[in-house]
């Protein structure tokens, strides 16, 4: 029980709002946890592709795998395939393993120099899950000397349920209601919810998870939006659930470049998700609905819908009484399928505070800020960086993304990638050198001078060493199940 907040109300009931009840009825046992949500506006409704620390999130709450892919129609997700990003026609992977010792001399020695070597194939050729999701298989890592991570895919619809079934049993309480009024305290913290029929709800802390409305931060405390449209454009999509067909499930997600966006694909078990992300200054909305409807690789599953964003973020997260958490905190384009991420890593880090029984002092909320404010730049520029190598020029977009002025903190990556072939990396980093490395090498993007080290190692060495790692990664997965035929195997487990 925490006494510096005796009650805390979470705001919102969506993926992030039972997240947050989830996690706070688990990690302060005996306290009292409220969640208020309004099934009248009902849940954001999207985001059906996760990162992997959200399985450190299932350990925390002590989810059973199984349970969770079966409640949810969850498939396993290796990473993303991106399609058509440089060029039309070129494909990588982003997966989240490793390249072997391929991150250093060695790799930039078989990079740089043998980049059009035939006989050496393509960097995501040297990496387990790569492979693996290229050949529709999956089989989980073992703990020990785990070699490679994974995420899932799930039905957002069904994500939000699952965890507020697990929230109530440890405690946690649901206030059914619209809110139409927030109090404020004298201090300008946050006193009262008033709710449509008149009840009042009152709380210590109040978790605000209200989505786009950000009802507590946003309009209540009028916390400014720190806009990043000028780098990330696309502020619109379209979302349509189409049939599954064919018995192939991919264990990963495709992100097609479009020509005013992208367009997803995330296989569940029973259906697949697919959208449009679009920057509406580049292309039309109906035009961009034709387009996603042209990707559905089965029947539609309904109309599509839009949905409108801003990027960005406020411009403090945790202000007074109220912590934000999830898209009222703010949103990037979900192309590295980070926003989940992101409620998680606010999570923990106000667990943390929490946890001692005190309030945090004021330079614990200002580093809780600073911290949070820079997990959103560091994934701003990761995803920027996906469009800014681009060569192609068959749009607007993507005209405008290669010769815009870039975030210095991301400029300045790139800079020493191309120069020496560093990898850098800032604190606060979401994704590690070897994420960084993917992309660049799925981008054709290397360094223009070669390490003076790599001086000493023989060429035809390393190349043999690269294709035999190849071939035998190959060869590995070729005994690993389908992912359907696991995935039907452990959803199974506990119920024959
Ligand atoms: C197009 C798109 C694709 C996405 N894809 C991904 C992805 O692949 N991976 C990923 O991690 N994330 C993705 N996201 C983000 C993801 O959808 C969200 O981070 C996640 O669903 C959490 O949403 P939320 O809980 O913050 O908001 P919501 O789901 O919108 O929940 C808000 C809650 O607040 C309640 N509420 C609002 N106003 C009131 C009121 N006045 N009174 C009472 N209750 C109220 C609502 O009823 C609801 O319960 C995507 C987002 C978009 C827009």
């Amino acid at each position: 029980m925490n006494t510096a907040y005796k009650r805390i109300v979470v705001v919102g009931g969506g993926t992030a709002g039972w997240m947050t009840a989830a996690a706070l009825a688990t990690a302060l046992p005996g306290g009292s946890v409220e969640l208020v949500e309004s099934e009248e506006i009902g849940i954001v409704g999207v985001g059906e592709a996760s990162f992997p620390s959200i399985r450190a999130f299932h350990k925390l709450l002590g989810v059973d795998e199984a349970e969770f892919l079966r409640a949810t129609n969850g498939t396993y997700k290796l990473g993303i395939e991106f399609r058509d990003w440089r060029a039309q026609g070129e494909r990588y992977f982003h997966t989240f393993g490793d390249f072997g010792d391929l991150t250093g001399p060695h790799a930039l020695w078989g990079q740089h120099r043998r980049v059009n070597d035939a006989g050496l194939g393509a960097l995501h050729e040297q990496c387990l899950p790569s492979v693996m999701a290229g050949q529709g298989r999956f089989q989980a890592p073992s703990e020990h000397g785990k070699l490679f991570d994974y995420a899932y895919h799930f039905d957002a619809t069904l994500y939000a349920p699952f965890l507020r079934k697990l929230a109530l049993r440890r405690g946690a309480r649901r206030t059914e209601g619209r809110i139409v009024d927030v109090t404020r305290r004298a201090d300008g913290g946050v006193d009262q919810l008033k709710l449509a029929d008149g009840r009042v709800v009152e709380g210590d802390l109040y978790i605000d998870c209200s989505g786009f409305a950000s009802l507590l931060l946003g309009r209540a405390l009028g916390e400014p939006f720190v806009d990043f449209s000028h780098w990330l454009p696309a502020d619109r999509a379209w979302a349509c659930p189409a049939e599954r067909v064919g018995t192939e499930l991919a264990p990963y997600t495709r992100a097609t470049a479009l020509e005013a966006g992208w367009a997803w694909r995330i296989p569940l078990r029973n259906r697949t998700g697919h959208g449009h992300v679009f920057a509406s200054r580049y292309i039309d909305e109906d035009c961009a609905r034709e387009q996603l409807l042209r990707q559905l690789d089965g029947p539609a599953l309904g109309e599509p819908r839009l949905l409108r964003f801003a990027t960005g973020h406020r411009r403090r997260v945790w202000v007074r009484n109220v912590v934000s958490l999830g898209l009222s905190s703010g949103f990037l384009e979900p192309l590295e399928s980070t926003s989940i991420f992101l409620v998680q890593s606010g999570l923990g880090r106000m667990i943390d505070l929490l946890l001692p029984g005190v309030a945090p002092g004021e330079s614990q909320v200002a580093a809780y800020n600073a911290g949070m404010v820079r997990q959103f730049a560091r994934v701003r520029d990761f995803i920027i960086l996906h469009y800014c190598l681009t060569a192609r020029r068959d749009g607007k977009l993507w005209r405008a993304m290669m010769t815009m002025e870039l975030p210095e903190t991301l400029a300045f990556k790139i800079h020493a990638w191309r120069q020496s072939g560093t990898l850098y990396q800032y604190d606060e980093e979401g994704f590690d050198a070897t994420s960084w490395l993917a992309i660049h090498a799925g981008m054709g993007h290397w360094p223009e001078r070669a390490d003076p080290s790599l001086r000493d190692l023989a060429p035809d060495a390393a190349l043999r060493a690269l294709q035999r790692r190849r071939d035998s990664l190959a060869a590995v997965v070729a005994a690993m199940p389908t992912h359907d035929a696991y995935l039907r195997d452990m959803t199974q487990q506990g119920t024959r």
